[in-house]
């Protein structure tokens, strides 16, 4: 009599593990009854975004602003992006979300049965992309936590059809310096789309990091991603974007929902963008909370992952699902990473110097 819809989903869909978010404030106090918890799970820009954003969206809270639809052409943030990053406006593809871009770009170039490579430890979206089309995924293994640009060398085969490379990675923070990743891109033939996710570039200070965008001139396969989600602080509006080439952001734009982006994300990304100074501020805060956590832990005896991103990755020496769990109890919520295969790191998103102190208390008192 009832049929068994998952035998008719597709067969990535049947072998799919959704995406497991950072657990929300209010869902804790749902769950556990804990209030006036604190939250360093999800990478967000405790400082929040500029006050600009609030005072343009205000603006938009309108009957017209609300009833039309947003322009799907995403004009003015492509301007305001090509005037920033000195691209062509022509390069950029809109996405809700940077997440949403990495999907546009696997179902654009990858059918089912190709290959997706992506690093061990590697941000969790790509095998996740690559398993809801039923494509094939190659993992190469990593090294001292971070990409071995050799071994996902080593990886690529016939069959592969686009590479996923972070820098920084999430959950790791670990990062490729500029020689290597332009060699590595050297290395790859370009009938390979590699895509280099740079979520958390606002935040890198490293003078070695790579600005890939300055690169697409070199290597017409490579799509940059970027995000406002994290030091726009823009998480909860979900804009994010891609630079290619041209032909890359046409043919990612026939793939794309004309109403990816809506009215106040466009508005807030592009008003975002103007306020340096406020960027500027979460990038020194952010500095400040990583130097507080990498002396706490030293004092605790913790060994951690050096990251150049906003959260840093620590060895509780435990497991690290039940200090997660213990935590919870005591209202400092972090992210367990077992399911990167780091079942005894803890992720610590950094927050402000107060929220950062409590953690390490509690950290402090749990061990
Ligand atoms: C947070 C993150 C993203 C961005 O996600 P959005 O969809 O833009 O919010 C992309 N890649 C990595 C590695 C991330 O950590």
């Amino acid at each position: 009599m009832s049929c068994d819809y998952l035998a008719l989903a597709t067969p990535g869909v049947q072998g799919l593990h959704p995406y497991q978010p950072g657990k929300p404030l209010d869902e804790l106090e749902r769950e556990y009854g804990v209030t006036n918890a604190i939250k360093l799970a999800s990478n967000e820009n405790p400082l929040g975004p500029s006050p600009d954003v609030l005072m343009a969206l205000k603006g938009l809270c309108s009957v017209e602003g609300l009833a039309r639809y947003p322009d799907g052409g995403c004009f003015r943030l492509k301007t305001a992006l090509a005037t920033h990053l000195q691209q062509d406006p022509a390069c950029f593809t809109i996405g809700n979300g940077s997440n949403d871009v990495l999907e546009l770009i696997a179902r654009a170039f990858v059918q089912p049965g190709q290959g997706i490579l992506f690093s061990e430890h590697a941000f969790a979206l790509y095998p996740i992309i690559g398993q809801a089309i039923s494509a094939e995924l190659q993992m190469a293994p990593a090294k001292n936590w971070g990409h071995d640009l050799e071994a996902m060398r080593a990886a690529i085969t016939d069959n592969t059809r686009v590479i996923f490379i972070a820098n920084p990675n999430n959950p790791t923070g670990t990062w490729l310096d500029s020689a290597s990743l332009r060699a590595f891109l050297e290395a790859v033939p370009e009938n390979i789309i590699v895509v280099v996710d740079e979520a958390y570039f606002e935040y890198v200070q490293e003078a070695d990091y790579p600005d890939t965008s300055l690169w697409l001139g070199d290597f017409p396969n490579l799509i940059v991603t970027r995000t406002f989600s994290k030091a726009y602080a823009l998480a909860g509006l979900r804009i994010g974007y891609s630079i290619s080439s041209k032909q890359i952001a046409d043919i990612l734009n026939r793939v794309r929902q004309p109403f990816n982006a809506d009215s106040f994300a466009l508005l807030a990304a592009e008003v975002a963008l103007k306020d340096q100074a406020h960027l500027q501020q979460a990038i020194a805060l952010n500095k400040a909370g990583m130097a507080q956590f990498e002396a706490g832990f030293a004092k605790l005896g913790l060994n951690f992952i050096p990251s150049i991103g906003n959260f840093i990755s620590v060895d509780v020496q435990t497991n690290g699902m039940a200090l997660y769990d213990r935590m919870l109890r005591e209202g400092v919520i972090v992210r367990p990473v077992a399911n990167y295969g780091m079942p005894q790191h803890l992720r610590i998103s950094i927050g402000l110097e107060t929220e950062n102190l409590r953690c390490l208390q509690v950290l402090e008192n749990l061990l």
